[in-house]
Formats: C-alpha cells, sequence, structure tokens
C-alpha cells in the first residue's frame, strides 16, 4: 500500500543538548519538526553523572535528569509522535534546493531543511577496566569533572593541546597530576606545554601508555597500569581518577562526502551561522564544535540552526509538490516511536 506523505519542513538528526534545543525551537516557530533521536538519546549526557556547570541548575543535576528535561521541554511543543527513537541509517542530501532524504531502516522521510546534530564521541583506549569505570573515576571532560577531584590524585592520557589544558585545569583541584603520553614529544602547541611545565603539582609521565585501569567493580577507583612505549616495561599508579584525553571522533558518517568536512571529519558551517553550503541544511553541536564541546554551547548553536532553518524556510514556503508517496512508511514510524517513559 503507498501512503501519501508530506515533505518535512525539518527533521532534526541527533539528541544531545543541541538537538532537543533545535527541536524546542522550530517546534515553537510552528514548523512542526520531525526529530530522529537515535536509541541512545540524550547524547553523552547521558553516560555523565553530576551536571554542575550548565546554568539554571544551582545545585547542579544529574546528567540524564537533564536530557529528560531537555527532550520533556521539546516533547510539550512537538508532541511526543514527532520523535523518533530510532538510528538513522542513511541520509540523502538534495545539493539542489530540493527535498533531502533520510531513511531508518526502510522508512524514508523527506524534508526541506535537515538540521545535523549526531554529536562527537570521545575517543576510547579500548584497555581493560576503562569502560567498567567509566563515570566511577575515568571522565572524558576535565571541565565538566575535575572539581570532583579536589585534592586527589589524577592522571591525564594524551599528549595533544586537550591533554595540556585537561592537565593545567586539573591542576587547580587535584594535589597531584600526571600526564601520561606514549611519546616523549607532543602533539600539544609548545606554549602550552611550557606552561603545564611550570605548574608544581604536575608532572609528565613518558613514553608511556596506559595498558589497564584496576578497581573493585563496586569500590572507588584505584589505579593504572602504564606501560613504557619503549621497553615494554609496566609499572602501577595508585591513582584517584584519569581523564583521557586522546581526542573526538564527530558522528558524521552519514554525510560524508556531501557536506563540507575539516581533515578530522568535523562538518563546516559558513561564518558565525549553521549554514553547511548545501542548501537547507543546518549542523549544530559537537558535530562541528571541536573546541568548547560543552552542553551550554551546544545547546546555543542548536537554537541558531533552528534559527537559521526557519529563515530559509520562511523565503521558501511550501508548495503543492511537498507531498510524495511512500510505501507503508507512516505504520512503521508509529511502531517505532517510543515513550521517553519506557
Ligand atoms: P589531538 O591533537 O588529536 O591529540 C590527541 C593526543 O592523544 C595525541 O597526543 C595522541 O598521541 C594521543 N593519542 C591518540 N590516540 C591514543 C591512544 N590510543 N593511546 C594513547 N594516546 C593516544 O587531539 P586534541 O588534543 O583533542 O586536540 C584536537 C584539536 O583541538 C587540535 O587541533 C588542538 O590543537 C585543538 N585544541 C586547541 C586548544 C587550544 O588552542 N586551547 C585546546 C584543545 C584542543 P600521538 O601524538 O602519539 O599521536
Amino acid at each position: 500500500m503507498s501512503a501519501d506523505k508530506r515533505v518535512e519542513n525539518v527533521i532534526i538528526i541527533g539528541s544531545g543538548p543541541a538537538g532537543y534545543t533545535a527541536a524546542l525551537y522550530t517546534a515553537r516557530a510552528d514548523l512542526q519538526p520531525l526529530v530522529i533521536e537515535g536509541f541512545a538519546w540524550g547524547g553523552l549526557l547521558q553516560q555523565t553523572t553530576d551536571v554542575e556547570n550548565y546554568p539554571g541548575f544551582p545545585d547542579g543535576v544529574m546528567g540524564p535528569e537533564m536530557m529528560q528535561k531537555f527532550r520533556d521541554q521539546a516533547v510539550r511543543f512537538t508532541g511526543e509522535d514527532r520523535f523518533i527513537t530510532d538510528e538513522v541509517t542513511k541520509v540523502e542530501l538534495s545539493q539542489d534546493g530540493g527535498a533531502h532524504r533520510v531513511w531508518v531502516g526502510d522508512d524514508e522521510y523527506r524534508a526541506r531543511a535537515i538540521i545535523l546534530a549526531m554529536g562527537a564521541e570521545p575517543k576510547k583506549l579500548g584497555v581493560p577496566g576503562e569502560a567498567e569505570l567509566a563515570a566511577r573515576g575515568i571522565s572524558y571532560c576535565a571541565t565538566c569533572d575535575a572539581a570532583f577531584f579536589k585534592e586527589r590524585t589524577t592522571i591525564v592520557v594524551g599528549g595533544g593541546d586537550t591533554a595540556m589544558e585537561d592537565a593545567i585545569f586539573l591542576s587547580k583541584f587535584s594535589s597531584k597530576v600526571t600526564v601520561v603520553h606514549r611519546r616523549n614529544d607532543f602533539r600539544a602547541s609548545a606554549i602550552m606545554v611550557d606552561r603545564a611545565r611550570e605548574i608544581e603539582n604536575l608532572e609528565f609521565m613518558t613514553p608511556y601508555e596506559p595498558v589497564r585501569f584496576e578497581g573493585a567493580p563496586d569500590g572507588p577507583f584505584c589505579g593504572v597500569v602504564p606501560r613504557n612505549t619503549e621497553t615494554g616495561e609496566e609499572t602501577t599508579l595508585d591513582i584517584d581518577g584519569a581523564f583521557i584525553a586522546i581526542g573526538h571522533q564527530p558522528n558524521s558518517h552519514l554525510v560524508a562526502g556531501q557536506v563540507e568536512m575539516d581533515d578530522n571529519g568535523y562538518v563546516l558551517t559558513e561564518g558565525k551561522s549553521t549554514r553547511t553550503g548545501v542548501q537547507g541544511v543546518f549542523a549544530a553541536g559537537d558535530l562541528v564544535d571541536h573546541i568548547y564541546r560543552q552542553a551550554v554551547t551546544a545547546a546555543g548553536t542548536g537554537c541558531q540552526a533552528a534559527l537559521d532553518a526557519e529563515w530559509y524556510l520562511r523565503d521558501r514556503p511550501p508548495s503543492p509538490e511537498d507531498h510524495w508517496y511512500a510505501e507503508d512508511a507512516y505504520e512503521h514510524h508509529s511502531a517505532t516511536v517510543r515513550s521517553a517513559a519506557e
């Protein structure tokens, strides 16, 4: 059976602070956004515990609770049926101003505008103990978690600018910070390395890489085993926390080759806007930003993307051709919509 389908005004792909803020703003602009939020909706904040640096929560808030609030606020204006809790499997962006096409499995959706907000993942070391101790001593965000390590001993793994910046920031809280890096040379800019070297409670351990983290399954975090990458010698460090700063991987594979990206796969936008250079396609959040990467900055760019999309659509009112025919698509759509409460 074929169904007469409306070309959506805007599809938002992704559901961190950028995606949900874009949903809120486009919904309040009466654009009835369709949000494809992924199974693990809420983005990276679903994996964090206390968030103390998001304005408006003077007592802090748990990451998952905050994302539930973001979602609830958007749903208030869109309705639950505009959220698809499933993964986008394919995207075909029109390069000539036509409708963009988005697939969730076999189901196709089309839209005049797309907001890309798929975020980025911190790279993992992939060593034993790392996954088990995530959020219980291992963190991927010093800005978020440094304050939980007051008077504690910590390590920062990595040798880039992020590692230096994290270590410098952590040294204000931790009694001792050790930068563990796999080479004797640093990828970080010399000025950052020099600044780090001047700090009394900051040490360097090179050329070492962690081969495992150790901690009792339910107990406190307690150790890391770094291996000398030249001699193979292993040692044990007693620490309270580890910050992994070995780079991020933007989740841009869905649009690879279709929008302009930098060498690391971050989507490039025009000037201070969220426009990607492809008509009607906007990008926001960590998918674009490899510098600030904060929930509050991602939410800010989600708002910008919604406004950019609104202005784009305002100049292109819907036409009678904004319909197309699809096989059984709405039936499956209804089946995949899940309630946030589940
Ligand atoms: P990055 O420059 O790619 O550095 C990643 C570091 O992690 C490298 O030292 C790398 O070692 C190490 N590494 C990667 N995989 C590893 C593994 N499996 N095990 C152990 N070590 C591993 O990433 P970044 O530091 O996040 O910086 C990203 C970009 O943002 C850069 O362009 C940076 O300049 C910029 N940034 C700028 C500032 C600033 O200007 N204030 C602050 C932060 C970031 P190798 O060197 O051996 O490959």
